[in-house]
């Protein structure tokens, strides 16, 4: 089993290094290589996807990603720039479907900004589409007007292909779970995502177990704060889902629990943690790992059909949750705080 190792920048390298800590513990025939992306490619090789990284991508079965960016890439030119490298990727790997769970684990219930009550429990599968909407679509640009004023440009756009696959994704995890998709939408306001709906509904003839319903994104944006626990599996757009999951990720304590998948039609897939490469706390060995280790288990459970192995992980994270370790980002009083790396032998001595 190839795997592509791309730590990124920011916290990336650091929070890599605990997931393949992770993953070399299991003792399975793994073969990983690590290669450059993000600000790293470009230093490395004057682009943010160099030519080497993708081929490597390519081969291999799966991706482990840590994160890109860096504030001192800002003022590159937009293609240049960590983030290109990360879509980019997405793109050319044709990685259409993200999965992002927020799970709440019991001992962190007490680490959310919102009542015990409220999230206790709470098991979310957010399914965003990831390679089309306004973040790809055409036109894009800033261009100048007649009258000497700039305009900004970007296209939301779908076709129903594109629904219909990303749609069939959340209904076959829902098949899985516990058989109920929300499908989140504007149709109110947004053709692209009036047909967006009227996809979906029709998708559903083909799963008549799931119980489908449909919610405008700005409802859902309330409903994940007031009622959270009402939703098994929720599926949208690319930048509706980008949004919501990070909202979602704070349900669960912090966005440094959060795993997450990026599938293509085979279950090849890149997996990464849903946070961003944090550079405030870069270097510092702070950071919370338990997302890129946690990615390290959906690896293993939907690119190498290892339940086993997925479980054994996930366990470990549960154990060394409750013998009380935290890093900085979910410690409350009465818990023991520890770095990044410790958290790393933590899970591994757990395992
Ligand atoms: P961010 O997710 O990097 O950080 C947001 C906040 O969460 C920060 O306070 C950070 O310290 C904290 N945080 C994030 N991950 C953490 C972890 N594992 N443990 C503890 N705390 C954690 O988002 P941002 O600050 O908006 O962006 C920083 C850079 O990351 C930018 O260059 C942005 O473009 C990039 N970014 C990359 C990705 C990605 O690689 N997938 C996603 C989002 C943002």
């Amino acid at each position: 089993m190839k795997i592509a190792v791309l730590p990124g920048d920011g916290i990336g390298p650091e929070i890599v290094t605990q997931a393949v800590k992770v993953l070399k513990a299991l003792n399975l025939n793994l073969e990983m290589t690590e290669a450059p992306i993000g600000g790293a490619g470009y230093e490395a090789a004057g682009d943010p996807l160099p030519d080497a990284t993708l081929k490597l991508a390519q081969e291999a079965d799966a991706v482990l990603l840590g994160a890109v960016g860096d504030w001192k890439y800002d003022k590159l030119e937009r293609h240049l720039r960590p983030e290109r490298g990360l879509l980019r990727i997405r793109k050319e790997l044709n990685l259409f479907a993200n999965l992002r769970p927020a799970l709440l684990y019991p001992e962190l219930a007490s680490a959310s900004t919102l009542k015990p009550e409220v999230v206790s429990g709470l098991d979310i599968m957010i399914v965003r589409e990831l390679t089309g909407d306004i973040y790809f679509g055409q036109p894009r640009g800033i261009s100048m007007l007649e009258n000497g004023e700039r305009e900004g440009v970007n296209t939301m756009r779908y076709n129903e292909s594109e629904i219909k696959r990303i749609g069939r994704v959340a209904f076959e995890i829902a098949m899985k779970r516990n058989k109920k998709v929300c499908s989140v939408d504007k149709a109110n306001v947004l053709e692209t995502t009036e047909l967006w709906r009227q996809v979906m509904i029709e998708l559903s003839t083909d799963y008549p177990e799931v119980e489908l319903s449909h919610m405008y994104v700005d409802n859902a944006a309330m409903q994940l704060i007031r009622a959270p626990k009402q939703f098994d599996v929720m599926v949208t757009g690319n930048i509706f889902g980008d949004i919501l999951s990070d909202e979602a990720s704070m349900l669960t304590g912090s966005i440094g629990m959060l795993p997450s998948a990026s599938l293509d039609a085979n279950n090849k897939g890149m997996y990464e943690p849903s946070h961003g490469s944090a550079p405030d706390i870069a270097g510092k060995d702070v950071a919370n790992p338990l997302a890129t280790i946690l990615s390290a288990a959906m690896m293993l459970r939907y690119t190498f059909n290892d339940e086993v192995n997925a479980g054994r992980i996930e366990n470990a994270v549960k154990k060394a949750l409750a013998q009380g370790f935290r890093t900085a980002d979910i410690w409350t009083e009465g818990t023991s705080k520890v770095g990044c790396s410790a958290m790393g032998d933590a899970v591994v001595a757990a395992l």
